[in-house]
């Protein structure tokens, strides 16, 4: 289900069973060759393929766009919420659903600058709600494989505009992507030390890092499936229940 297409009154009477899907995105760019909004674009791509597949065991919200994206702010057009005001979003929306009794929340990130205040708003809810479920995880995480066998440039794994997101974005928004631009960049060798935050600027010519001149439709289309089907995967798991195992006291032993 759709939460922006209901009434207040086809939620009073939803099951609270149902796992709050919220995605995650951001307005930043993407290179020459992608638009600003592709984070967005993809996860919400993604969450609504789960919602189609699982409609009523899952309750999708709007995406939320704005993303920390300051890593991303030299190049003109990014938009980034500061941490805190991100977390406060999401935060924002499960403590509007918790008084009416959902208590099972996932959030589905497009965009890897998400990932760790994702985790700190996960966190600092679990905190505060004990007995509710609070998950996240990016979409990239589900097609891991399927992007490690379908690429066919030197990288292997999901970047920045690179081979694979460029590849869903012609799979999903072809007339958005500016073909003729694809274009290969960012730093070819690891970085010699391991600890140093760097912004795109200082590690990118022109902001996309990876082999975006390798995308193909087709191979997004690949990537895309397998996103969704994971995702499906993982928000039916979280619907129907799931156990912990090994909190049991060993067995006496017959000793
Ligand atoms: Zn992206």
């Amino acid at each position: 289900m759709k939460l922006a297409e209901l009434t207040w009154m086809d939620v009073e009477v939803l099951s609270r069973d149902v796992v709050v899907l919220i995605p995650t995105g951001s307005l930043e760019q993407h290179g020459p060759h992608l638009p600003l909004f592709t984070d967005s674009l993809i996860a919400t791509a993604v969450a609504q393929g789960v919602e189609q597949a699982i409609p009523e065991q899952v309750l999708l919200t709007p995406t939320l766009w704005l993303g920390a994206s300051g890593h991303h702010l030299k190049f003109p057009g990014s938009l980034s919420a500061d941490f805190d005001t991100y977390m406060g979003a999401i935060g924002s929306v499960v403590q509007s659903l918790l008084p009416h009794g959902f208590r099972r929340f996932y959030v589905l990130n497009g965009h890897g600058g998400n990932t760790s205040p994702n985790d700190m708003a996960m966190r600092k809810l679990k905190a505060l709600y004990p007995e509710g479920t609070f998950a996240h995880s990016g979409y990239f995480a589900f097609c891991e494989q399927a992007i490690a066998h379908t690429l066919e440039g030197p990288l292997k794994g999901m970047r920045h505009a690179c081979e694979a997101e460029a590849s869903l974005m012609l799979h999903l928004h072809p007339n958005l992507v500016r073909k003729e631009k694809l274009r290969d960049d960012g730093l070819i060798a690891e970085p010699p030390v391991k600890g140093p935050v760097h912004h795109f600027d200082e590690i990118t010519e022109q902001g996309s890092f990876g082999y975006a001149t390798f995308a193909s439709a087709e191979k997004g289309r690949t990537i895309f499936e397998a996103a969704v089907a994971g995702a499906t995967e993982e928000l039916r798991t979280i619907a129907t229940g799931y156990v912990l195992r090994g909190l049991e006291p060993a067995q006496e032993s017959t000793r």
